[in-house]
């Protein structure tokens, strides 16, 4: 039997948003981060080797313009019409408004590129840089994505993130202020060392209070090259495994409002640097658990908020 999907995932938005194909295209603007230069922390998060998560900041780095021009070549071969240029590496508002006026037009190569998402830290965004960003809003679908990774500052303090909730809730507000129009994605992660599963839902019903249009959700992983894989090696880390992570992903969605825009729902499994958990499965295993999961409960994306079901199933079936 086919069934609906049961959460508001980022391609089903991607479709009902846009005539034709859209792809997001990652890009390495040279950014650091001020968790790593001093100016909130040193040495970044315990879990963060950023060439875990950006295909581009390996190598030589080629200009923005020239990764643009790339990804575009790439993604036509696979269909696609129109981009969302997204500055992933590091910390994307980490610079003056007039220096990321010139970084972020730079990415602006041709009409088909119709929308911008800018990944940064709640702590990162003054008032000028969310005035700059107010520009983009309007010539742009523009996506403000906040690394928050949970709600509790206990686990930014384990992790060595060097900002907190309170930080989370006054970026909120002065986004939803400043840039109305703006789309705000909250990443966090499930599993930070410390976290009961009560914590993780906690998280997930406290964004669900402060209103994110979209969210990535991933477990823990431990990389190498991080200040987590020593803290691993000693056995300090325990990770999740698959049917815990499974669960607490449902029990994620359950609580999120049924049109928050669901970005990604797992982390990196298998690539050369993760070191844990190694669960053997592939992404499509990982997702059709998932389904699975919330199709044994009975449950989907907004079901603790009362949204209706979107699975059509027959009468006196459910
Ligand atoms: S804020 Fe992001 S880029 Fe900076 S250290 Fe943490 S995970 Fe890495």
């Amino acid at each position: 039997m086919v069934h609906a999907p049961r959460y508001f995932s980022f391609s089903r938005f991607l479709k009902e948003q846009y005539p034709g194909k859209v792809y997001k295209i990652p890009l390495d603007a040279g950014f650091t981060c001020p968790n790593r230069d001093g100016a909130k922390a040193f040495g970044g998060c315990t879990y963060c080797d950023n060439r875990s998560f950006s295909p581009n900041t390996r190598g030589p780095r080629k200009s923005v313009r020239e990764q643009v021009q790339a990804g575009m070549e790439f993604y036509r071969r696979r269909g696609a019409e129109r981009f969302i240029v997204y500055f992933q590496a590091f910390t994307n508002t980490y610079a003056a408004p007039d220096e990321l006026r010139r970084i972020y037009d730079e990415a602006f190569v041709s009409d088909a590129v119709i929308g911008m998402a800018v990944g940064t830290r709640p702590d990162c965004v003054p008032d000028g840089v969310l005035d700059l960003l107010a520009e983009y809003a309007e010539r742009c679908d523009l996506w403000i994505e906040y690394g928050i990774q949970s709600s509790h500052d206990a686990s930014h303090a384990a992790t060595n993130r060097a900002h907190t909730f309170g930080d989370y809730v006054d970026a909120m507000a002065r986004t939803r202020r400043r840039v109305p129009t703006a789309r705000i994605c909250t990443h966090i992660i499930h599993g930070l060392p410390g976290e009961t599963p009560e914590m993780m839902r906690t998280t997930a019903d406290r964004l669900a209070e402060i209103g994110t249009d979209g969210i990535k959700i991933h477990h823990l992983y431990v990389t190498r090259h991080t200040a987590m894989e020593h803290q691993h090696a000693r056995g300090e880390i325990p990770v999740l495994g698959l049917e815990e992570y499974v669960g607490l992903a449902c029990d994620t969605l359950e609580r999120r409002p049924e049109r928050v825009v669901v970005q990604r729902l797992m982390g990196e499994l298998d690539g050369e640097l993760v070191i844990a958990p190694r669960w053997g499965r592939t992404k499509a295993q990982v997702l059709a658990a998932i389904d699975a999961e919330l199709a044994r409960r009975d449950t989907w994306q907004g079901k603790r908020r009362g949204a209706p079901c979107p699975v059509a199933v027959p009468a006196g079936v459910r």
